[in-house]
C-alpha cells in the first residue's frame, strides 16, 4: 500500500465541508455501531484466537464500551460541536467572542494489544464523532483482532474517511515519516518517546496514552474483605494485562498476615481458568518468559505456576517484597502481584512519590485524613478510593496519563476534545466602535484605556 498516497486522499477529504456537519458524522457513527453489531461473533472469534478470552468478557471489556461510546457521541454531538459564547472584555465592546470545535483533519491512531479492539476503536470514535479523517494502525502482537478490525474497517468504510493499515514498527515508521494533524498513541513510555520524536518533526499534536507501576495501598482502616476482593478481579482481570492494572499493592504491616490469606481464599474463589472461561492467555510466548523472569521463587506465597502450552499463568502473589526486586522495576502488565509491608503511610506516600507519575493509583482506607493526604500529596493520571480499574468505566471523567504515563485524555466529551481544536473567534460589528486604539495618541485616551482596562 502506499502510504504517502493515502495519506494524501485523506487529507483531501478532511478538507471537504462534509465532515463539518453533524448528520455527516452521526452517519459515520451509526455506520460504526451497525459494523459492530453485524460482526459481533466475528470480533469475538478474533479476540478468542488471540487470547482465549470468553465472549462474555470480550462483551463487557471490549464491544460494551464502544456502543456505549457511539450512542453517548451521537446523542451528546449537538452539544459537543456548538459554538460557545464567552464574556467579551470591555476594551473590546461592542462585540461578541465564541470558542468553535473544529476537527483537526487527518488523524493516526496507534493501538496497544491488551485490549486490541477497544483500545483502537474508542480513540477511532472519538476522531470521527469530532469529524476527522482517521487512520488506525492496531498493534500486531493481537494479529487475529487486527486483521478482524482491517476486514471490516474495509468492508464499511471508504479508505479517505477511515482506514486500518496494519504492520508493526516498519510500517508504523512509514506512517510517522507522514505529516498528520493529529497522533492518537497507546503504548509503553519508551515507544511513546519515538512517537513523540517522529511528531514533533511535524509539529504534529499528539495524545500519548501510556503505562507504568499503578500501585494500591491498603490501610488498616479499609473493610479487608471487600478492598481484597475488588483488588482481586481488577488485578488478575485479562490476567493482568491491563494498563491501569494494581501493578503492585502496599499492605499496612499490621494487617499484612491476614491480607495474603484473604487474597489466597479470594483467587481460590474465583477459580480462576481458561476452561472457566473467567482467564487469558498471556499475550505471546516473549510476554511469558517476561513474566516468568519475574518470579522470585522464594517469595511465592500462592500461585506460579507456569504453563507454556496454553500459555498461562497462575494468579500469583508474591510476599515480602521490597522496592529493590527486579519484579519492581518494570511494569509488570501480568499476572503477579507483589505485596509489600508499609508501616507510615505517609512515608509510603513519598516512596511511590519518589518512582514516575502513575496511571492509575488505588488507595482501600475509610479515614478521610488518609484520603485527603493520598489525593493531594500523589500525582497519577486517575484512580479510585476503596475500588479499582472502575473509574474507566464512567464516560464522564477523562482518562489519560500524567508525566511518563501519558500526556493528554479522552473518554466522552474528553475524546471529542482530544480530536477537537477550539478555535476562539471575535466577532466586531460592522461600523461602530470606541476609537481609543487609534492615533494620535493623547492624555485623555490613555486615562480612558486605563478606566477600561481596570473594569474589565
Ligand atoms: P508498545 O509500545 O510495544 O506498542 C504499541 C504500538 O506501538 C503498537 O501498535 C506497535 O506496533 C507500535 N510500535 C512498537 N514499537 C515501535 C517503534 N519502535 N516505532 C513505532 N511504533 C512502534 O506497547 P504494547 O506492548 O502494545 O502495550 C503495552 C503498554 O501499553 C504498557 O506499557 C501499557 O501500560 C500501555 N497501555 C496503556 C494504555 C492506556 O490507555 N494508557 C492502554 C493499554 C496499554
Amino acid at each position: 500500500m502506499n502510504v504517502p498516497q493515502l495519506v494524501a486522499s485523506q487529507k483531501k477529504y478532511a478538507q471537504t465541508t462534509r465532515l463539518q456537519s453533524n448528520a455527516e458524522r452521526v452517519k459515520t457513527l451509526l455506520r460504526f455501531k451497525q459494523m459492530l453489531e453485524e460482526n459481533e461473533a466475528q470480533l469475538y472469534k478474533a479476540i478468542h484466537a488471540d487470547f482465549h478470552k470468553s465472549a462474555h468478557e470480550a462483551f463487557l471489556t471490549e464491544i460494551a464500551i464502544l456502543i456505549k461510546d457511539i450512542e453517548e457521541a451521537i446523542r451528546a454531538l449537538p452539544k459537543w460541536s456548538r459554538a460557545t459564547k464567552v464574556r467579551t472584555n470591555l476594551v473590546n465592546w461592542p462585540g461578541q467572542s465564541f470558542v468553535k470545535p473544529e476537527p483537526f483533519g487527518t488523524c493516526l491512531i496507534i493501538g496497544a494489544w491488551n485490549y486490541p479492539i477497544q483500545l483502537s476503536f474508542a480513540p477511532a470514535i472519538a476522531a470521527l464523532a469530532a469529524g476527522n479523517t482517521v487512520i488506525l494502525k492496531p498493534s500486531e502482537l493481537a494479529e487475529n483482532s487486527a486483521q478482524c478490525m482491517a476486514n471490516l474497517v474495509g468492508q464499511y468504510f471508504i479508505p479517505e474517511l477511515f482506514t486500518v493499515v496494519q504492520g508493526g514498527v516498519t510500517e508504523t515508521t512509514a506512517l510517522l515519516e507522514q505529516r498528520f494533524d493529529k497522533i492518537f498513541f497507546t503504548g509503553s513510555p519508551a515507544v511513546g518517546k519515538i512517537i513523540y520524536q517522529a511528531a514533533a518533526k511535524h509539529l504534529t499534536p499528539v495524545t500519548l496514552e501510556l503505562g507504568g507501576k499503578s500501585p494500591a495501598i491498603i490501610t488498616p482502616t479499609a473493610h479487608l474483605p471487600t478492598a481484597i476482593k475488588r483488588l482481586v478481579w481488577a488485578k488478575f482481570l485479562n490476567a493482568g494485562q491491563t494498563c491501569i492494572a494494581p501493578d503492585y499493592v502496599f499492605v499496612h504491616e499490621s494487617i499484612y498476615e491476614e491480607s495474603l490469606a484473604i487474597l489466597k481464599d479470594q483467587i481460590e474463589q474465583n477459580n480462576y481458568d481458561l476452561s472457566a472461561h473467567n482467564y487469558v492467555q498471556i499475550i505471546n510466548e516473549r510476554n511469558l518468559e517476561r513474566l516468568e523472569r519475574l518470579l522470585q521463587k522464594e517469595k511465592i506465597a500462592f500461585g506460579g505456576k507456569v504453563d507454556k502450552i496454553n500459555r498461562t499463568i497462575e494468579p500469583t502473589i508474591l510476599r515480602d517484597i521490597n522496592l529493590q526486586d527486579a519484579v519492581m522495576q518494570e511494569e509488570i502488565f501480568g499476572p503477579i502481584l507483589p505485596v509489600i509491608a508499609y508501616s507510615n503511610f505517609q512515608e509510603t506516600l513519598q516512596l511511590i512519590r519518589n518512582g514516575e507519575k502513575p496511571l492509575s493509583a488505588y488507595l482501600f482506607s475509610n479515614d478521610n485524613r488518609e484520603h485527603k493526604a493520598w489525593l493531594n500529596e500523589l500525582s497519577f493520571g486517575g484512580g479510585c478510593i476503596n475500588d479499582a480499574i472502575m473509574h474507566i468505566t464512567n464516560p464522564n471523567l477523562p482518562f489519560g496519563g500524567v508525566g511518563q504515563s501519558g500526556t493528554g485524555s479522552y473518554h466522552g466529551k474528553a475524546g471529542f476534545d482530544t480530536f477537537s481544536h477550539y478555535k476562539s473567534v471575535f466577532k466586531k460589528p460592522r461600523l461602530f466602535e470606541v476609537p481609543l486604539k487609534y492615533p494620535p495618541y493623547s492624555s485623555t485616551k490613555m486615562t480612558w484605556i486605563k478606566r477600561l482596562l481596570k473594569l474589565s
